[in-house]
């Protein structure tokens, strides 16, 4: 946090409010005493800030059953005020789902829609996404939701969300970000699902308090999304970290982005389906069941299994040479081929050269499990609102006067005060 001299007060009001909004929305509930500590602040000025943040409708005080051990009096519990929540938005390949993740992280409701795999017109994503976002919300809600974060399984523009390409969806260059703004009348973040499933298990996952992280994670494609030197790998335009499309195999399969042999054509669940002579689509589920024949021992099984977790060694020993994380954290198809043949994947990491010594790399599961990239859209949401929470609430309760005609935000009514 910057408190020196050479900014104004009242910018240094704002940076100060935003790291005690911060702090108890990742943190949750805390004493003001602990922020006093943690943020190097006063007892008086931690004070004025959480009565200025419960003043705007963002946390709750209350006397807390400790006591402050300097001056003996109880000190008060701050907690992030649930009831502000954000609709956070997974696109996937098999699924959409949509939910309301409260201010602290809290999931609050949430839909799934299911649809077939293959190309999805941009126009009808936009409306099922709408229709999710009314149900969720419901017609006359108590808080209407903060913002919007999607996450997208392809290469998004990090300036205005224009999905660059998603061969899962089948989209190039579609404006997503935009109509869908359109149709909720709100705006709308949208990133890449690595990219926010690296933020999440960074923030509340595994890989809390680890400043250089490598998330990968598998299914139809493979992605990656990096945290280096504690901060979000986006690259010049935001579209780093595409890990999957690094040819690994000249000789081998075409892959959907037109080169030849890329890392997802030997370890996406495609090619383990196939090559177990599954049919391709069916899923996790399917996955699950070469896993299982190959532990009966069906020889089609094992062969695919076994070739699999190898060239996933081999693509972890690249992502390690080049990005020299802390630790690895695996979802999807990836972090099951790991659990079922960890051995087979530590073969095809160590068996080319590993720059860093191999007891300084920690390989896990992703911690928050399936819910990473919706975590990491809900954490997209309120990033504006976590970095100005002034001027964010200011905006926002002038929408809320717009939300009082018919064509408001969403259609929706404005927040009850005190609710
Ligand atoms: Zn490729």
């Amino acid at each position: 946090m910057v408190r020196s001299s050479g900014i104004g007060q009242e910018e240094l009001r704002r940076s100060n409010l935003s790291a005690v909004l911060t702090h108890v929305h990742v943190n949750g509930p805390t004493t003001r005493a602990v922020l006093t500590t943690q943020l190097g602040l006063n007892r008086s000025t931690i004070g004025g800030l959480t009565g200025h943040l419960e003043r705007l409708g963002l946390v709750t005080e209350e006397p807390s059953e400790g006591t402050n051990r300097r001056s003996g009096r109880p000190s008060h519990e701050v907690r992030p005020r649930a009831a502000v929540n954000v609709l956070a938005v997974v696109l996937d390949v098999d699924r959409i789902e949509a939910a309301l993740v409260g201010l602290g992280g809290r999931v609050l409701d949430r839909r799934v829609r299911e649809h077939p795999r293959g190309a999805k017109r941009v126009g009808d994503v936009v409306d099922t996404v709408g229709q999710m976002a009314q149900e969720l919300v419901g017609p006359s809600p108590v808080v209407r939701p903060w913002g919007v974060g999607v996450s997208v399984p392809g290469a998004v523009r990090r300036s205005d969300g224009l999905v660059r390409f998603a061969p899962n969806l089948g989209w190039r260059d579609a404006p997503f970000a935009t109509l869908l703004s359109e149709r909720l009348g709100m705006s709308v973040a949208t990133g890449n699902d690595a990219d926010l499933g690296v933020l999440a298990e960074h923030l509340r996952g595994v890989a809390v308090g680890i400043d250089d992280v490598a998330y990968i994670s598998g299914g139809v494609g493979v992605g990656g999304g990096f945290v280096v030197g504690g901060q979000p790998m986006r690259g010049f335009e935001g579209y780093a970290g595409e890990i999957g499309h690094l040819v690994v195999d000249t000789k081998g399969e075409r892959c959907r982005c037109g080169s030849i042999g890329c890392w997802e054509t030997k370890v996406g669940e495609q090619r383990l389906l196939a090559a177990a002579g599954w049919s391709t689509g069916g899923g996790p589920a399917a996955v699950d069941e070469v896993i299982a024949a190959a532990d009966r021992g069906e020889s089609r099984a094992s062969e695919s299994l076994q070739s699999t977790a190898t060239w996933t060694g081999v693509g972890l020993r690249m992502v390690a040479n080049v990005f020299n994380p802390e630790m690895v954290v695996l979802g999807g198809v990836t972090a099951r081929i790991w659990e079922a043949r960890q051995s087979l994947v530590l073969e095809g990491l160590l068996r080319g050269t590993l720059i860093a010594p191999m007891n300084h790399l920690q390989i896990e599961v992703a911690g928050l499990g399936h819910d990473s990239c919706l975590v990491g859209a809900a954490e997209l949401a309120f990033a504006p609102l976590l970095a100005d929470p002034v001027t964010m609430m200011t905006a926002y309760r002038k929408d809320d006067d717009l939300a009082s005609s018919p064509a408001g935000p969403m259609g929706l009514s404005p927040a009850a005060p005190g609710s």
